[in-house]
C-alpha cells in the first residue's frame, strides 16, 4: 500500500504547482514497459534508498527528496504543449527531454534506460517525457523529425541533442558530457 507521507515533508521546502492546465493523461504511459519497474507510477516514486513511496509533482521549485530518509528522489514527469514551460524549462536542474510516441518501438526500448538514468542521477537531472502525438507545438519547436528525439536542457536551453535509441551506457556518457559542459554555457 502506498503512503504519501513523504509528500508533506517535501512541501515544506518546495512550492508545488497545482492544477496545471492541460495536464497530460497518464493512461497511455502506464502501458509502457519500464514505467513500473521500481520507479514511478502516476507520480508516485519509490525511494531507491529506503523504499518509501513518495508522491512527486511534475513541477516544483526545488528537487524532490524522500520524506523518510531525505535522499534525492528520481524525478520523472510528463509534459505537453501546455505544461512544457513549467515542467521542463523552469526546472532548476538539467532536464532530459524524451520526445516519444506510443507507436514508436525504439521509444519503448529507450524509455526504461532513461528512467534508470533518472534514478542513477537522482537530484542531478529531471526526466521529462513529451508525447509528440499530443504535443505538436513542442515537437515542431524542437524540429523532431524522428523519435525518440532526446534533449538535454540546461536552464531551458538545448545543451545536447540525440535522435534514436541507444543503450544505457551510451546514454549515460551522452548525459554526463552534457552535464559537464557547464563552463561552455553561453552567458
Ligand atoms: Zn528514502
Amino acid at each position: 500500500m502506498l503512503e504519501a507521507a513523504g509528500f508533506e515533508t517535501w512541501l515544506v521546502n518546495a512550492r508545488v504547482v497545482r492544477h496545471l492546465p492541460g495536464r497530460p493523461k497518464t493512461d497511455r504511459l502506464d502501458a509502457l514497459p519500464g514505467t513500473d519497474n521500481g520507479g514511478m507510477a502516476n507520480g508516485v516514486i519509490r525511494c531507491g534508498s529506503c523504499g518509501q513511496a513518495n508522491r512527486v509533482p511534475a513541477a516544483a521549485a526545488g528537487t524532490p527528496r524522500c520524506g523518510k530518509c531525505h535522499q534525492p528522489l528520481p524525478w520523472i514527469a510528463d509534459a505537453d504543449d501546455a505544461t512544457f514551460s513549467e515542467v521542463a524549462e523552469a526546472a532548476r536542474i538539467p532536464v532530459i527531454v524524451d520526445l516519444w510516441a506510443p507507436w514508436c518501438g525504439p521509444c519503448r526500448m529507450v524509455s526504461p534506460a532513461l528512467e534508470q538514468l533518472a534514478r542513477d542521477l537522482a537530484g542531478q537531472v529531471k526526466l521529462v517525457k513529451v508525447n509528440v502525438d499530443t504535443s505538436p507545438r513542442i515537437s515542431q519547436r524542437f524540429g523532431a523529425q524522428a523519435i525518440p528525439t532526446l534533449l538535454v536542457l540546461r536552464r531551458g536551453r538545448v545543451a545536447a541533442r540525440k535522435t534514436g535509441a541507444a543503450p544505457l551506457a551510451a546514454l549515460r556518457t551522452w548525459v554526463d558530457n552534457a552535464l559537464s559542459g557547464a563552463a561552455g554555457d553561453p552567458p
